[in-house]
């Protein structure tokens, strides 16, 4: 008996190439595209550590925890940091960034996540690469939990390093991540002494050894189950259409955070604002006196296939996450998930309307406005 997974050739240069130019057709980009052999973590600290060093003064944009990780990323490579923490249930603006800016004219990094999953907000990556252009900065964007979910134009946004992982709206492995480089961050990199050289965090490396050699030796062999999965990802969105693809992650986010309030059990969405809320995940917030760990570990009880969590560290008690992305982003996944978080409540005492939810949420998955 074959096994389509075991027995597998090994990855060849072309295949790798022609996968990190799919990639790059994703992102609309003429940058370079360097595709890595591990979780997204992997090009997230290999570009912070190449392009910033002693010399660097970073903005550092915190809209959730990967904020936090990135801040102390730069701190341990030398950089000054500037930490611009924005609450959790809004989303950076432009103005904000210039104001940084003019506190600080020295600035000459900034990072930012685009969408966060653990806090489901989504910052105005445009307006924001119109500012730090205007800085003249080099700007790094966790694009981990946006890609697939909502647009991510590195070239159009003037990002320098866009990182994307395929876990999260591409529906795929964790195991692969890629990042889109700029000339300016490739020069940055150069010119830093403490940049990872002949390092598995390297991005230097795969310039000079992968990309100048005319893409034909890879550095290493490279995880060919997680390239075919990255390679079928990318496949899957071509043939539905990125449009199509986006379109449903905005639909399961506009009927949950339509649907969930109408519960009746007092949750609200987490993010006030509807364009500052994440296509990808959809966080909530429970009344006063209701923990949001309890409420999630009965739901799943309830149905254990739902894609709910708790938020994370201190939001724990109060924030619930609604993960619809990748082949949840489906109205049955929504109805599931409200269903589930209806029995949670009932099973609280607290009265529920779930019929009125799921109708308010199909309403609003087909972008009608709900009848009064
Ligand atoms: C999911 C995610 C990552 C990847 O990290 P994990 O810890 O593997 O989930 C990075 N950045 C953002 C914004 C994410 O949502």
């Amino acid at each position: 008996m074959t096994h389509p997974y075991l027995d597998l050739a090994p990855l060849s240069a072309a295949r790798f190439a022609s996968i990190e130019d799919r990639v790059a057709r994703l992102l609309a980009t003429e940058q370079d595209v360097v595709i890595m052999q591990g979780e997204a973590l992997l090009p997230l600290e290999g570009a912070i550590r190449a392009a910033a060093g002693p010399g660097t003064t970073a903005l550092n944009i915190v809209t959730g925890p990967y904020g936090q990780t990135f801040g102390d990323w730069l701190r341990d490579c030398g950089a000054t940091v500037v930490d611009l923490p924005v609450p959790f249930h809004t989303a950076v603006t432009a103005d904000q960034v210039r104001q940084a800016f003019a506190e600080h004219p020295e600035i000459d990094f900034v990072s930012l996540v685009h969408a966060e999953a653990a806090t489901g907000n989504t910052n105005p990556v445009p307006a924001i690469g119109e500012a730090v252009r205007e800085q003249g900065a080099l700007f790094y964007l966790d694009a981990v939990a946006s890609v697939g979910a909502e647009p991510v134009l590195p070239d159009a946004w003037g990002v320098d390093l866009c990182v994307i992982g395929a876990q999260k709206a591409m529906g795929g492995p964790a195991g692969v991540s890629a990042v889109s480089v700029s000339e300016r961050a490739w020069a940055r990199m150069a010119a830093n002494p403490r940049a990872p050289r002949r390092s598995y965090l390297s991005l230097l490396d795969w310039k000079e050894r992968w990309i100048d050699g005319g893409r034909t030796a890879l550095l290493h062999a490279p995880a060919q189950l997680e390239m075919l999965a990255l390679e079928a990802c990318v496949e899957r969105i071509e043939t539905a259409g990125l449009d199509a693809v986006t379109a449903v992650h905005r639909a399961a986010a506009a009927a949950t955070r339509a649907g969930a309030p109408a519960l009746g059990g007092g949750l609200t969405p987490y993010v006030h604002q509807d364009h500052e809320a994440a296509p990808v995940a959809t966080t909530l917030r429970t009344p006063a006196g209701t923990d949001a760990s309890d409420l999630v570990a009965r739901a799943l009880r309830a149905d254990p296939a739902v894609p709910l969590a708790a938020g994370g560290g201190a939001l724990a008690g109060e924030m619930i996450r609604v993960n619809h992305y990748g082949p949840d982003a489906a109205l049955g996944t929504v109805e599931a998930a409200l269903k589930a978080l209806g029995a949670a409540l009932a099973e609280t005492g607290t009265p529920t309307a779930p019929d009125a939810a799921l109708e308010t949420a199909r309403t609003a998955w087909h972008g009608r406005t709900p009848s009064a």
